[in-house]
């Protein structure tokens, strides 16, 4: 069994982490935040005082960092400590740029480098059910792959360097125009009189079907595992879609895509957001496009 640094040991690496221990592996870890490390510490993680120290004598090194100026930094500081032909992976979601940067920071050390940002949220990440859209050599990805089993269950090969977070923000841009698209026609639907129900039976089986509504209906009743039964909690964070639809834009700007159907998304999860609702999940955006003011 490998050796393990886990770098970021939050929401979705602490799980992450525990999945490997779980594996079998020796996992050394690390984070900021002192509680976080107790925690892992309970789940089998070796936790050490630094993410240099957690890396040394690792075979693979994993981060799970809020954003792309926390990746590149702690990738600064491990790759020079990391043996030559270690492999570094990154799971967080970040800015292409910044992923194609970390693979430069590796690739001038000698190590194996892969942007695997995940989908599947905290729920995926402690049953290890998450998607991994992977970015890197082909020799970097087959390196990568058994461990990724360990904490998910489909792992993608995307292509070079930072295509992993390229397929990550496309992928999230179509989910937050989706389902504000839906939450649309749905408020439309009870303007006109026509029931959720029936507008769902109809749309589920014609053109207007979509993830955003057969798996995660923004109105209660016809699928029962979306938030929207539980008043919009848990789920997946209007801030956090917030967050990949403004990856998403800056890519666009960067490489001169025109995507107006999302930045125009961003522009309605940053009002939504505003309005106090950031914590929600994202399909409760239906609440705003209602014009509804909530206070619970
Ligand atoms: P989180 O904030 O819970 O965890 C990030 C952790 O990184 C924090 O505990 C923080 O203390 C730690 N950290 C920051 N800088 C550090 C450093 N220099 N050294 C060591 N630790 C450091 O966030 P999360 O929910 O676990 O998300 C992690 C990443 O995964 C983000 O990029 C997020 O966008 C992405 N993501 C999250 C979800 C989700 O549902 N939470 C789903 C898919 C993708």
């Amino acid at each position: 069994m490998a050796k393990i640094a886990f770098i970021g040991l939050g929401n979705m690496g602490g799980p992450m982490a525990a999945n490997l221990v779980k594996a079998g592996h020796a996992v050394s870890g690390y984070d900021l935040v002192p509680a976080l490390r107790e925690e892992a510490a309970k789940a089998g993680v070796a936790v050490v005082s630094g993410a240099a120290s957690a890396v040394e004598g690792a075979d693979v090194i994993v981060t799970m960092l809020p954003a792309g100026k926390h990746v590149v930094s702690v990738w600064r500081d491990v790759a020079p400590v990391a043996h030559k032909g270690a492999l570094i992976i990154d799971s967080s979601t970040i800015d292409v740029d910044s992923a194609r940067a970390a693979h430069e920071i590796a690739r001038q050390v000698g190590l194996l480098s892969v942007d695997a940002p995940v989908s599947g949220g905290t729920g995926g990440a402690k049953a290890a059910t998450l998607t991994f859209m992977c970015g890197g050599t082909d020799a970097a990805f087959a390196a990568a792959r058994p461990v990724l089993e360990k904490m998910g269950k489909k792992i993608v090969h995307c292509g070079d360097g930072g295509a992993g977070q390229a397929a990550k923000i496309c992928n999230n841009m179509i989910l937050g125009a989706t389902m504000i698209a839906t939450a649309e026609a749905f408020v439309l639907a009870e303007k006109l009189g026509l029931s959720h129900q029936a507008l769902f039976d109809v749309a589920s089986t014609s053109s207007g079907q979509s993830w955003s509504l057969t798996s995660y209906c923004p109105v209660p009743g016809p699928v029962a595992t979306s938030p929207a039964n539980n008043d919009y909690r848990p789920g997946f964070a209007a801030a956090l879609m917030l967050k990949d639809l403004l990856l998403s834009q800056q890519a666009a700007a960067a490489a001169g895509a025109a995507t107006p159907m999302g930045a125009a998304a961003a522009q309605i999860y940053a009002l939504f957001n505003a309005s106090g609702r950031a914590g929600d999940d994202f399909s409760g955006v239906i609440n705003f496009l209602r014009g509804a003011a909530r206070t619970g």
